[in-house]
């Protein structure tokens, strides 16, 4: 079972846990980062990373954040962002798109 990002990251996106990937799996959207759900070993070390606590195992997800499960996997669809499985987030760069959960979330407010 895949890690997912939750909706800590959405206006955050620092890419801490970009860096710390060791399969590339984690896309980069508009407003969020996105755990490739098919290419994710389930490793866990970008956890310990996110400075949002924005990362949980798919398994764990809390309650009030269990759609993005499905947001994770419906952003690499065709009807989304259509990447697929290309095999590393360096192949595609940056996605000009988010999942409609996401466009839909109100703007974080600066801290
Ligand atoms: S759990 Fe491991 S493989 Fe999955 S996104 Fe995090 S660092 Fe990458
Ligand atoms: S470390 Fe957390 S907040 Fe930073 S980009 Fe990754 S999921 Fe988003």
């Amino acid at each position: 079972m895949a890690y997912v990002i939750a909706s800590g990251c959405i206006d955050v996106k620092d890419g801490a846990c970009v860096k710390c990937c060791p399969v590339d799996c984690i896309y980069e959207g508009v407003r969020t980062l996105y755990i490739h759900p098919d290419e994710c070993i389930s490793c866990g070390i970008c956890v310990s990373v996110c400075p949002t606590e924005a990362i949980h195992d798919e398994a764990e997800l809390p309650p009030a954040q269990a759609v993005f499960a499905a947001v994770n996997r419906e952003f690499f669809a065709r009807h989304v962002s259509g990447v697929g499985s290309p095999g590393g987030a360096d192949y595609v760069g940056p996605q000009a798109c988010d999942h409609p959960v996401v466009e839909a979330y109100p703007v974080r407010s600066e801290p």
